[in-house]
């Protein structure tokens, strides 16, 4: 089956799929994406990722493209045309096409939206023996608000591709103070010896990942002791346990990081009880049962 994009309106081959040169997604970086996974032909946590598309498009005054009941059925019709049962749908949104001038088009102009699909071979709650990763740290030298999901991702490539020359899978990026903040696509969290899960806060420092609020919702579901504050690159050091999470990544245990080896250098009890978990709730629906509290509620 060959792979279909949508691009503001039309279906069109994947291959022929194109934006206007003075798209300001392409000259500014002036926009804003989801990626939603797709298990089984079902998009998981599907509404916490139009409620935070929401947020993101309302901090950057960029009008939703469509209502989002008409968001779903070109979503749905994306994956159908792709024959996605397993993968990845990617939708952009942007403030659209104008002569190129900082400021924002006046009269305002439609925003423009693209769709992507593509299939992805879903990780297994098993093989968590192979899922192991490294991690180094860098210096987070993204802009303020990492929270918007912003396409502007230079300083997140930039730190995943220091990362991937120094044989790791991902940069935890490090605040002035020493603090993780978060990794360049993923959010960072490690178990402390004293078996509490620790995050960083969601405040404007991190993306507030839809994975991390589904895997809170899980330890606080399991009595499992849990904190979201900040903690030092030394405190992960010095970790039991460390994982990332994110959408297509879902849950990874890290079991290095600086060459460092963490707890006894294989994934832990912790990490493994959570994938258990996690696909468990994806085999029952997967979805958040409550809009989180941190994003706001949307038009329907
Ligand atoms: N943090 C950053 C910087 C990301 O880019 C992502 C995903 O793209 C995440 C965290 C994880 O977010 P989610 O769980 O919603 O995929």
């Amino acid at each position: 089956m060959s792979r279909v994009a949508y691009v503001n309106g039309q279906y069109v081959p994947h291959g022929e799929a194109s934006v206007h040169i003075e798209d300001r997604g392409y000259q500014f970086a002036d926009g804003v994406y989801e990626v939603v996974n797709i298990d089984n032909g079902q998009f998981i946590d599907l509404e916490p990722h139009l409620d935070r598309l929401d947020r993101s498009l309302d901090e950057l005054r960029i009008a939703w493209p469509m209502s989002r009941r008409a968001m779903k059925l070109v979503m749905r019709q994306v994956i159908t045309r792709n024959g996605i049962k397993d993968g990845l749908i990617y939708i952009q949104i942007t403030r659209g096409v104008a002569p190129r001038n900082h400021a924002f088009p006046s009269p305002l102009l439609p925003p423009s939206i693209v769709m992507t699909a593509r299939k992805l071979a879903q990780p297994k709650a098993e093989d968590i023996e192979t899922a192991g990763i490294k991690v180094m740290t860098t210096e987070d030298i993204r802009w303020t608000r990492p929270d918007i999901k912003s396409v502007s991702l230079l300083p997140n490539i930039l730190c995943k591709q220091k990362a991937a020359e120094a044989g790791c899978y991902e940069a935890w990026l490090v605040d002035r103070d020493g603090f993780v903040v978060e990794g360049s696509c993923t959010n960072a969290w490690i178990v402390t010896k004293d078996n509490e899960v620790v995050t960083r806060q969601a405040d404007n420092s991190i993306l507030s990942g839809i994975t991390r609020l589904s895997f809170l919702k899980a330890l606080e579901d399991n009595g499992i002791k849990f904190s979201e504050r900040k903690f030092t690159v030394e405190e992960a050091y010095n970790a039991k346990e460390a994982f990332i999470t994110a959408s297509t990544t879902r849950i990874k245990p890290v079991l290095e990081i600086d060459g460092k080896p963490i707890g006894n250098g294989h994934p832990g009890e912790t990490v493994a009880k959570l994938r258990t978990i996690y696909w468990n709730l994806m085999k029952n629906g997967g979805n958040l049962p409550k809009v989180p509290t941190n994003i706001r509620e949307n038009h329907g």
